[in-house]
């Protein structure tokens, strides 16, 4: 009998235990993430348990982005970048991307591909529950509770159950007019929001290996939506987007060592074995994938965007880590153009990171840059230049983006998660593409983006 891919990454990893589905396993971690929400509780339960002069296992190997509530007078949020600070500054952790700086990035899950902290076959921990998105370079990525990443933090292990892992195989290449959004909604909706709870979907296929590396990661960081990761195993793509991202990073150093890594992992070993054992098998064809939204308040509440034309927007949002990265931005520019109008609900952009945000100041559709489609579209831009996660969490009242009027307000975003108040309180939440977002846009009501592309 063969392995999966991620028993594969657990097998190289492992202490002690079975690296196979159904069994437990102690690993060691490559790389824990952690942020400004949930790393102070974690830092706390740290020292509680290891003591209050302990040192975290490897400096290396810790990586702080604060990113959610960076932009706001709140107090309490910036007491919680401040224990960060003072922790990194106690430790000594190199890989910290404070607020304020010329390090600061943004979106951690975004940011931590960009700075490529994490390789195929690794093991990367974080104390937030879309850390699933490295699954789609191949890594083993799980999101964990404060308490597991505090135990990282002091001794460098996890303890695992083996997941089984499921097969989503999508045959033939995803229309023009398809993102990953509407992909992995599409499953979430098929499946359930339970029905992949602590497993693995594993994406293969012509539909999944022709999609951008930026593409693969929203089916890794929505797979935990239906409560597995997702992950795809690393190819030629793969290799040549973690070179590229090695190549520009400021750390030589590291960048370094981290090409070395990479070099020396053999991608054909962490691809399933043709006899591996798959808990089920779901076939796709690519083709037949159409642009999905998923109704209030559940990503498993999906329906086909033309199937929703009636519902009425009051505004819309394109950003965060499954919809704020550069590909998003682009294939939202190229709609605006092609359309030629101006949105029709106020729209709200926020990059996911500093290097997004260069992307849009740079990248040019005709004699255009990218950030002035957007203004010219109308679009609100008072967050162009403060990268973050912005409204996709709430956040404290002044938050860009988040909705604080007391009627319902129903939005349209490129958004994860739709669950009541994610958005602020009176937020009903409508999950679609940024494809489908902007088309949605510019009609005031929910909309598919065919109807704007010949
Ligand atoms: S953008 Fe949203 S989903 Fe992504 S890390 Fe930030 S709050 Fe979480």
């Amino acid at each position: 009998m063969g392995f999966t891919g991620t028993e594969k990454i657990i097998k190289r990893n492992l202490v002690r235990g079975e690296a196979v589905a159904g069994k437990q396993a102690v690993v060691t971690v490559d790389c824990l993430l952690t942020h400004d929400v949930c790393g102070p509780p974690t830092i706390g339960i740290f020292k509680r348990e290891f003591g209050k002069n302990a040192r975290v296992w490897d400096k290396n190997k810790v990586v702080i982005i604060p990113d959610h509530y960076i932009f706001t007078k709140d107090p309490t949020a910036a007491r919680n970048v401040q224990v960060l600070r003072d922790f990194v500054a106690e430790q000594g952790i190199p890989n910290f991307y404070d607020v304020g700086t010329d390090r600061y990035s943004g979106v951690c899950h975004t940011t931590l591909l960009e700075k490529a902290h994490v390789l195929p076959g690794e093991i990367l921990v974080g104390t937030d529950s879309h850390t699933t998105t490295a699954s789609a370079i191949g890594a083993g990525a799980w999101g964990v509770g404060n308490t597991i990443g505090a135990f990282v933090m002091g001794s460098g292990y996890a303890i695992l159950n083996t997941p089984q892992t499921m097969s989503f195989v999508f045959d033939n290449q995803f229309p023009e007019y398809v993102m990953a959004k509407d992909v992995i909604l599409r499953v979430i909706g098929d499946i359930g929001t339970d029905g992949a709870d602590f497993k693995v979907l594993e994406f293969a296929g012509q539909g999944p290996l022709g999609l951008s590396l930026e593409q693969r990661t929203v089916l890794g960081n929505m797979a935990i939506e239906a409560g597995g990761n997702g992950f795809v195993a690393p190819d030629y793509k793969t290799r040549a987007y973690l070179n590229e991202k090695l190549s520009a990073i400021s750390d030589r150093e590291r960048a370094e060592r981290m090409l070395k890594k990479l070099k020396g992992i053999d991608f054909e070993e962490l691809q399933s074995d043709p006899d591996a054992s798959f808990l089920s098998r779901h076939r796709y064809d690519s083709q037949s994938i159409e642009p999905m939204v998923a109704m209030p308040h559940s990503p498993g509440k999906v329906a086909r965007a033309m199937d929703s034309k009636t519902v009425s927007l009051k505004s819309a949002y394109l950003g965060s880590c499954t919809g704020g990265n550069t590909e998003d931005f682009l294939a939202a520019a190229r709609l605006l153009v092609a359309a030629g109008k101006q949105v029709a609900i106020p729209l709200y952009v926020v990059p996911a990171t500093v290097g997004v945000l260069n992307f849009l100041n740079n990248r040019k559709i005709g004699d255009r840059t990218l950030r002035q489609i957007f203004q010219d579209s109308g679009a609100n831009m008072c967050s162009f230049d403060q990268p973050s996660c912005a409204a996709c969490l709430g956040g404290p009242v002044d938050t860009y983006g988040r909705i604080n009027e007391t009627q319902p307000h129903p939005r349209i975003s490129t958004t994860n998660r739709n669950f009541p108040g994610r958005m602020g309180k009176t937020g009903e939440i409508y999950l679609a593409s940024p494809l489908t977002v902007i088309a949605s846009a510019l009609k005031g009501r929910i909309t598919d983006p065919r109807e704007f592309m010949s």
